[in-house]
């Protein structure tokens, strides 16, 4: 029997709009979340994930590092894991998951029904909406961990019973007291084992509550980057 390990896979850090630094990230999930594998995604940038990884090679040996990107595209946010270079944000989103997987990186539609009313570079959407259907994508991010996202995760649950492409659970953690509330279980522990999870959609998504002081320090962080007020 193979063990079953976990993954968090969408993490932000200062390199981002993420309050811990990338050293903070990865000595919480090391010694805190109960994770083996974390990924971490900052906004159009590697430098968090390379830091994290550097960090994580000298003081977590146990922890696995993947680095990761939250790529803007113009269509929705699209995470991508096992990257070498920096996916240049702008594209659409077709054109970026090519980017990724040029690189030998896999595709995750992250929270693809997340709509906001406050404006960004791109419109309104954050997410890829049902786009995530039709594209390439590796997996597909069921469970996002932020707060007030009940409903975004069910659309996403639905579209994936219909895809059957695989499924992620990820925390989307901006505060270190998010990380891991939301995961993937998957055969083995390491990044190579994800891979193939995913790869071969053996994951699965899972969630865990949070703390009310976790929920309150992320009302702090959503008031702060006026992403979102209620917290539910
Ligand atoms: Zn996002
Ligand atoms: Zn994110």
């Amino acid at each position: 029997m193979v063990a079953w390990g976990r993954a968090d896979l969408h993490l932000h850090t200062t390199a981002s709009d993420g309050w811990p630094t990338p050293a903070k990230l990865v000595e919480h999930s090391a010694r805190l979340a109960r994770l083996n594998v974390i990924a971490v995604t900052d906004h159009d940038t590697i430098d968090g994930a390379l830091r994290a990884a550097d960090y994580a090679s000298r003081r977590a040996k146990k922890l696995h590092l993947i680095v990761g990107e939250e790529v803007s595209s113009l269509d929705g946010h699209i995470v991508g894991l096992f990257l070498e270079r920096r996916v240049r944000p702008g594209m659409s989103a077709a054109a970026t998951i090519h980017a990724i997987h040029e690189q030998g990186g896999l595709a995750i539609a992250a929270h693809p029904f997340w709509r906001t009313q406050r404006r960004v570079h791109s419109g309104t959407a954050h997410g890829v909406g049902w786009l995530a259907a039709d594209l390439d994508f590796d997996a597909i991010e069921v469970e996002n961990a932020t707060p007030g996202f009940y409903v975004f995760n069910q659309l996403a649950h639905r579209l994936n019973l219909g895809l059957g492409a695989a499924e992620v659970g990820c925390s989307d953690a901006h505060i270190v007291d998010a990380v891991g509330r939301a995961f993937t279980e998957f055969p083995g522990t390491t990044a190579e084992a994800l891979r193939r999870a995913i790869e071969s959609g053996t994951t699965r998504a899972r969630r865990r509550r949070y703390q009310a002081v976790g929920l309150m320090r992320y009302a702090a962080w959503g008031l702060a980057h006026q992403r979102y007020v209620a917290a539910g």
